[in-house]
Protein backbone atom coordinates (compact mmCIF):
# COMPACT_ATOMS: atom_id res chain seq x y z
CA UNK A 1 0.00 0.00 0.00
CA UNK A 2 1.41 3.29 -0.82
CA UNK A 3 0.61 6.97 0.08
CA UNK A 4 0.47 10.31 -2.14
CA UNK A 5 -1.54 12.83 -3.55
CA UNK A 6 -3.52 13.38 -6.98
CA UNK A 7 -1.65 16.08 -8.99
CA UNK A 8 -3.65 15.30 -12.28
CA UNK A 9 -6.46 13.82 -13.19
CA UNK A 10 -6.73 13.05 -16.80
CA UNK A 11 -8.90 10.59 -19.68
CA UNK A 12 -9.72 8.01 -16.37
CA UNK A 13 -6.25 7.99 -14.89
CA UNK A 14 -5.34 9.66 -11.72
CA UNK A 15 -1.54 11.05 -11.37
CA UNK A 16 -0.60 10.24 -8.05
CA UNK A 17 2.82 11.85 -6.74
CA UNK A 18 4.43 10.09 -3.72
CA UNK A 19 8.25 10.85 -2.28
CA UNK A 20 9.66 8.30 -4.70
CA UNK A 21 7.64 9.71 -8.23
CA UNK A 22 4.72 9.93 -9.60
CA UNK A 23 2.28 6.64 -10.64
CA UNK A 24 -0.21 6.04 -12.63
CA UNK A 25 -3.96 4.88 -11.55
CA UNK A 26 -6.93 4.06 -11.96
CA UNK A 27 -9.68 4.51 -9.49
CA UNK A 28 -11.85 1.22 -8.12
CA UNK A 29 -15.45 0.33 -8.46
CA UNK A 30 -15.82 1.10 -4.61
CA UNK A 31 -15.73 4.94 -5.40
CA UNK A 32 -18.82 4.52 -7.89
CA UNK A 33 -21.03 2.51 -5.08
CA UNK A 34 -19.22 4.86 -2.44
CA UNK A 35 -20.10 8.54 -4.96
CA UNK A 36 -16.40 9.37 -3.82
CA UNK A 37 -14.76 10.54 -7.22
CA UNK A 38 -11.04 11.15 -6.65
CA UNK A 39 -10.27 15.10 -6.94
CA UNK A 40 -7.04 16.65 -7.76
CA UNK A 41 -5.09 17.49 -4.15
CA UNK A 42 -6.65 14.19 -2.61
CA UNK A 43 -4.69 12.41 -0.17
CA UNK A 44 -4.95 8.63 -1.41
CA UNK A 45 -3.60 5.34 -0.59
CA UNK A 46 -3.22 2.74 -3.75
CA UNK A 47 -2.15 -0.63 -4.11
CA UNK A 48 0.56 -1.54 -6.69
CA UNK A 49 -0.56 -4.72 -9.15
CA UNK A 50 1.99 -7.05 -11.24
CA UNK A 51 2.25 -4.52 -14.17
CA UNK A 52 3.24 -1.44 -12.12
CA UNK A 53 -0.41 -0.03 -12.40
CA UNK A 54 -1.75 1.67 -9.11
CA UNK A 55 -5.24 1.34 -7.97
CA UNK A 56 -6.45 4.11 -5.36
CA UNK A 57 -7.91 1.84 -2.55
CA UNK A 58 -9.01 5.22 -0.30
CA UNK A 59 -9.50 8.89 -0.59
CA UNK A 60 -8.49 10.51 2.75
CA UNK A 61 -11.16 13.02 4.65
CA UNK A 62 -10.86 16.31 2.59
CA UNK A 63 -10.06 19.76 4.35
CA UNK A 64 -11.56 22.04 1.26
CA UNK A 65 -13.69 21.03 -1.63
CA UNK A 66 -14.19 22.88 -5.17
CA UNK A 67 -16.71 21.88 -7.63
CA UNK A 68 -15.68 24.76 -9.71
CA UNK A 69 -12.66 24.16 -10.65
CA UNK A 70 -13.07 20.18 -9.15
CA UNK A 71 -9.99 19.93 -6.54
CA UNK A 72 -9.60 19.18 -3.03
CA UNK A 73 -7.03 20.39 -0.22
CA UNK A 74 -6.21 23.94 -1.17
CA UNK A 75 -5.64 26.52 1.41
CA UNK A 76 -5.67 29.45 -0.12
CA UNK A 77 -6.45 31.49 -4.24
CA UNK A 78 -4.32 33.38 -5.74
CA UNK A 79 -6.00 36.45 -7.40
CA UNK A 80 -4.05 37.92 -10.66
CA UNK A 81 -4.78 41.03 -12.30
CA UNK A 82 -3.09 43.13 -14.23
CA UNK A 83 -2.52 47.03 -13.94
CA UNK A 84 -3.42 47.49 -17.95
CA UNK A 85 -4.05 44.99 -20.96
CA UNK A 86 -6.76 44.30 -19.92
CA UNK A 87 -7.38 47.26 -17.71
CA UNK A 88 -7.30 46.57 -13.75
CA UNK A 89 -10.75 46.60 -12.62
CA UNK A 90 -12.21 46.35 -9.23
CA UNK A 91 -15.35 45.25 -10.02
CA UNK A 92 -13.89 42.16 -11.29
CA UNK A 93 -11.40 41.81 -8.71
CA UNK A 94 -14.98 42.28 -6.23
CA UNK A 95 -16.35 39.42 -7.87
CA UNK A 96 -13.06 37.23 -7.58
CA UNK A 97 -12.74 38.10 -3.69
CA UNK A 98 -16.56 37.34 -3.08
CA UNK A 99 -16.17 33.89 -4.92
CA UNK A 100 -13.08 32.86 -2.74
CA UNK A 101 -14.18 33.97 0.78
CA UNK A 102 -17.38 31.95 -0.27
CA UNK A 103 -15.10 28.95 -0.29
CA UNK A 104 -13.93 29.93 3.14
CA UNK A 105 -10.04 30.73 1.13
CA UNK A 106 -7.79 32.88 2.02
CA UNK A 107 -7.45 35.08 -0.94
CA UNK A 108 -3.92 37.10 -2.21
CA UNK A 109 -3.98 39.53 -4.52
CA UNK A 110 -1.93 40.08 -7.37
CA UNK A 111 -0.86 42.79 -9.75
CA UNK A 112 1.11 42.58 -13.03
CA UNK A 113 2.51 44.18 -15.77
CA UNK A 114 3.19 47.25 -13.79
CA UNK A 115 6.09 47.57 -16.37
CA UNK A 116 3.85 48.45 -18.53
CA UNK A 117 1.97 51.62 -16.90
CA UNK A 118 2.62 55.60 -16.95
CA UNK A 119 3.20 57.82 -13.82
CA UNK A 120 -0.69 58.28 -13.55
CA UNK A 121 -2.24 55.18 -13.35
CA UNK A 122 0.67 53.53 -11.49
CA UNK A 123 -0.37 56.05 -8.78
CA UNK A 124 -3.92 54.44 -9.46
CA UNK A 125 -2.87 51.37 -8.94
CA UNK A 126 -0.86 51.67 -5.98
CA UNK A 127 -3.97 53.68 -4.33
CA UNK A 128 -5.59 50.61 -4.59
CA UNK A 129 -2.97 48.59 -2.95
CA UNK A 130 -3.72 50.71 0.28
CA UNK A 131 -7.34 50.21 0.11
CA UNK A 132 -7.19 46.87 -0.26
CA UNK A 133 -4.26 46.40 2.57
CA UNK A 134 -6.30 48.71 4.86
CA UNK A 135 -9.31 45.70 3.99
CA UNK A 136 -6.58 43.41 5.41
CA UNK A 137 -5.47 41.86 2.22
CA UNK A 138 -2.14 41.07 0.23
CA UNK A 139 -1.18 43.04 -2.41
CA UNK A 140 1.96 42.51 -4.64
CA UNK A 141 2.40 44.80 -7.57
CA UNK A 142 5.39 43.32 -9.56
CA UNK A 143 6.29 42.80 -13.48
CA UNK A 144 6.67 39.10 -15.10
CA UNK A 145 9.18 41.15 -17.26
CA UNK A 146 11.21 41.69 -14.42
CA UNK A 147 12.04 38.08 -13.24
CA UNK A 148 14.68 39.16 -10.88
CA UNK A 149 12.48 41.14 -8.79
CA UNK A 150 9.83 37.81 -8.58
CA UNK A 151 11.90 35.82 -5.93
CA UNK A 152 9.66 37.49 -3.20
CA UNK A 153 6.75 35.85 -5.03
CA UNK A 154 7.91 32.49 -4.29
CA UNK A 155 7.30 33.03 -0.79
CA UNK A 156 3.53 33.18 -1.26
CA UNK A 157 3.56 29.89 -2.64
CA UNK A 158 5.98 27.93 -0.62
CA UNK A 159 4.07 25.39 1.92
CA UNK A 160 0.84 26.25 0.31
CA UNK A 161 -1.42 24.50 -2.13
CA UNK A 162 -3.30 27.23 -4.09
CA UNK A 163 -5.46 27.66 -7.16
CA UNK A 164 -4.60 30.50 -9.15
CA UNK A 165 -7.24 32.89 -10.61
CA UNK A 166 -7.68 35.19 -13.32
CA UNK A 167 -9.25 36.68 -16.74
CA UNK A 168 -7.86 35.35 -19.75
CA UNK A 169 -4.44 37.42 -20.54
CA UNK A 170 -3.52 39.16 -17.37
CA UNK A 171 -0.35 37.15 -17.36
CA UNK A 172 -1.02 33.97 -14.97
CA UNK A 173 1.05 31.48 -17.31
CA UNK A 174 4.10 34.23 -17.54
CA UNK A 175 4.59 34.71 -13.55
CA UNK A 176 4.22 30.44 -13.51
CA UNK A 177 7.07 30.07 -16.12
CA UNK A 178 9.57 32.93 -14.54
CA UNK A 179 9.05 30.82 -11.00
CA UNK A 180 9.06 27.70 -12.38
CA UNK A 181 10.91 27.68 -15.80
CA UNK A 182 10.83 23.84 -15.99
CA UNK A 183 6.74 24.30 -16.69
CA UNK A 184 6.86 25.84 -20.25
CA UNK A 185 3.27 26.86 -19.79
CA UNK A 186 1.93 28.20 -23.26
CA UNK A 187 1.66 32.18 -23.11
CA UNK A 188 -0.74 34.13 -25.25
CA UNK A 189 2.21 34.91 -27.19
CA UNK A 190 3.83 31.49 -28.17
CA UNK A 191 -0.18 30.53 -28.71
CA UNK A 192 -0.47 33.19 -31.28
CA UNK A 193 2.68 32.48 -32.95
CA UNK A 194 1.78 28.95 -33.25
CA UNK A 195 -1.32 29.91 -34.38
CA UNK A 196 -3.85 27.85 -32.43
CA UNK A 197 -5.52 28.91 -28.92
CA UNK A 198 -4.22 28.54 -25.91
CA UNK A 199 -5.88 26.18 -22.80
CA UNK A 200 -6.53 22.90 -25.63
CA UNK A 201 -6.32 20.69 -22.18
CA UNK A 202 -8.84 21.86 -19.93
CA UNK A 203 -7.53 19.33 -17.06
CA UNK A 204 -6.93 20.59 -13.62
CA UNK A 205 -3.15 19.91 -12.50
CA UNK A 206 -1.32 21.00 -9.54
CA UNK A 207 2.12 22.20 -10.29
CA UNK A 208 4.93 22.72 -8.27
CA UNK A 209 5.88 26.53 -7.78
CA UNK A 210 8.45 28.43 -4.99
CA UNK A 211 8.24 25.06 -3.11
CA UNK A 212 4.16 24.53 -2.94
CA UNK A 213 1.71 23.58 -5.60
CA UNK A 214 -0.44 25.77 -7.34
CA UNK A 215 -3.13 24.56 -9.88
CA UNK A 216 -3.71 26.99 -12.70
CA UNK A 217 -7.42 26.52 -13.64
CA UNK A 218 -9.66 27.44 -16.70
CA UNK A 219 -12.47 26.82 -14.89
CA UNK A 220 -12.19 29.47 -12.23
CA UNK A 221 -13.79 31.84 -15.06
CA UNK A 222 -17.65 30.96 -14.64
CA UNK A 223 -17.98 34.01 -12.01
CA UNK A 224 -20.99 33.82 -11.75
CA UNK A 225 -22.69 33.61 -7.89
CA UNK A 226 -25.50 31.28 -8.61
CA UNK A 227 -24.15 28.75 -5.68
CA UNK A 228 -23.64 31.93 -3.17
CA UNK A 229 -27.38 32.72 -0.96
CA UNK A 230 -27.81 36.45 -0.81
CA UNK A 231 -27.63 35.98 3.22
CA UNK A 232 -23.72 34.69 3.16
CA UNK A 233 -22.57 38.43 0.85
CA UNK A 234 -22.23 40.15 3.76
CA UNK A 235 -19.96 37.64 5.20
CA UNK A 236 -17.46 37.86 1.58
CA UNK A 237 -16.58 41.39 2.05
CA UNK A 238 -14.36 41.84 5.67
CA UNK A 239 -14.78 45.24 6.39
CA UNK A 240 -18.81 44.35 6.20
CA UNK A 241 -18.21 41.39 8.54
CA UNK A 242 -16.59 43.29 11.11
CA UNK A 243 -18.96 45.67 11.51
CA UNK A 244 -21.96 43.59 11.43
CA UNK A 245 -22.18 44.03 15.16
CA UNK A 246 -22.37 47.60 14.92
CA UNK A 247 -25.80 47.65 13.27
CA UNK A 248 -29.06 47.95 14.46
CA UNK A 249 -30.60 44.94 13.22
CA UNK A 250 -29.46 41.65 14.05
CA UNK A 251 -28.47 39.67 10.45
CA UNK A 252 -28.69 43.48 8.62
CA UNK A 253 -28.14 43.24 5.22
CA UNK A 254 -26.41 46.50 4.91
CA UNK A 255 -29.30 47.76 2.39
CA UNK A 256 -32.25 49.13 3.33
CA UNK A 257 -32.21 48.60 7.39
CA UNK A 258 -32.13 51.88 9.43
CA UNK A 259 -29.04 52.18 11.88
CA UNK A 260 -26.47 50.46 9.47
CA UNK A 261 -23.17 50.42 10.69
CA UNK A 262 -21.82 49.78 6.97
CA UNK A 263 -23.95 52.36 5.68
CA UNK A 264 -22.31 54.47 8.14
CA UNK A 265 -19.07 54.00 7.49
CA UNK A 266 -19.96 54.34 3.60
CA UNK A 267 -20.93 57.78 4.10
CA UNK A 268 -17.90 58.47 6.81
CA UNK A 269 -15.22 56.92 3.98
CA UNK A 270 -13.96 54.66 6.06
CA UNK A 271 -15.89 51.78 3.55
CA UNK A 272 -14.83 52.65 -0.14
CA UNK A 273 -17.96 53.88 -1.49
CA UNK A 274 -16.95 51.39 -4.75
CA UNK A 275 -16.74 48.92 -2.81
CA UNK A 276 -20.50 49.39 -1.68
CA UNK A 277 -21.27 49.83 -4.92
CA UNK A 278 -20.38 45.84 -5.97
CA UNK A 279 -21.93 44.83 -2.72
CA UNK A 280 -24.92 46.27 -4.14
CA UNK A 281 -25.27 45.26 -7.63
CA UNK A 282 -23.73 41.69 -6.24
CA UNK A 283 -27.15 41.59 -3.77
CA UNK A 284 -29.39 42.58 -6.72
CA UNK A 285 -27.93 40.16 -9.07
CA UNK A 286 -28.70 37.24 -6.66
CA UNK A 287 -32.30 38.46 -5.81
CA UNK A 288 -33.02 38.69 -9.55
CA UNK A 289 -31.49 35.35 -10.16
CA UNK A 290 -34.06 33.07 -11.61
CA UNK A 291 -34.97 30.40 -8.82
CA UNK A 292 -33.11 26.63 -9.03
CA UNK A 293 -35.03 23.15 -9.15
P1 LIG B 1 -2.72 34.23 -18.91
O1 LIG B 1 -3.82 34.03 -19.91
O2 LIG B 1 -3.24 34.88 -17.66
O3 LIG B 1 -1.94 32.99 -18.61
O4 LIG B 1 -1.72 35.32 -19.54
P2 LIG B 1 -0.32 35.11 -20.30
O5 LIG B 1 0.74 34.70 -19.33
O6 LIG B 1 -0.52 34.26 -21.50
O7 LIG B 1 0.02 36.61 -20.73
C1 LIG B 1 -0.81 37.35 -21.62
C2 LIG B 1 0.04 38.43 -22.32
O8 LIG B 1 0.52 39.37 -21.39
C3 LIG B 1 1.28 37.86 -23.01
O9 LIG B 1 1.44 38.54 -24.24
C4 LIG B 1 2.42 38.19 -22.07
O10 LIG B 1 3.67 38.35 -22.71
C5 LIG B 1 1.95 39.49 -21.48
N1 LIG B 1 2.49 39.69 -20.12
C6 LIG B 1 2.43 38.83 -19.08
N2 LIG B 1 3.01 39.35 -17.98
C7 LIG B 1 3.45 40.59 -18.34
C8 LIG B 1 4.13 41.65 -17.63
O11 LIG B 1 4.45 41.58 -16.44
N3 LIG B 1 4.39 42.80 -18.34
C9 LIG B 1 4.04 42.95 -19.67
N4 LIG B 1 4.35 44.10 -20.28
N5 LIG B 1 3.39 41.97 -20.34
C10 LIG B 1 3.10 40.80 -19.71
ZN1 LIG C 1 -25.95 46.95 8.35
Amino acid sequence: MVEGRIIKALSGFYYVQTTDGVYQCKGRGVFRKKKITPLVGDFVTFDIDDNNEGYITQVKPRTTELVRPPIANINQAIIVSSATMPEFSTTLLDRFLVLIEAKGLKPIIFITKIDAIDEVTRENINNYKKEYESIGYTVELFSAKKPTELEKMKQYFSSSVSVIAGQSGVGKSSLLNVLNPQLLLKTADISKSLGRGKHTTRHVELMEVGGGLVADTPGFSALDFDELELAELPHCFPEMRERSDECKFRGCMHLKEPKCAVKQAVESGDIASYRYDHYVSFADEIQSRKPRY
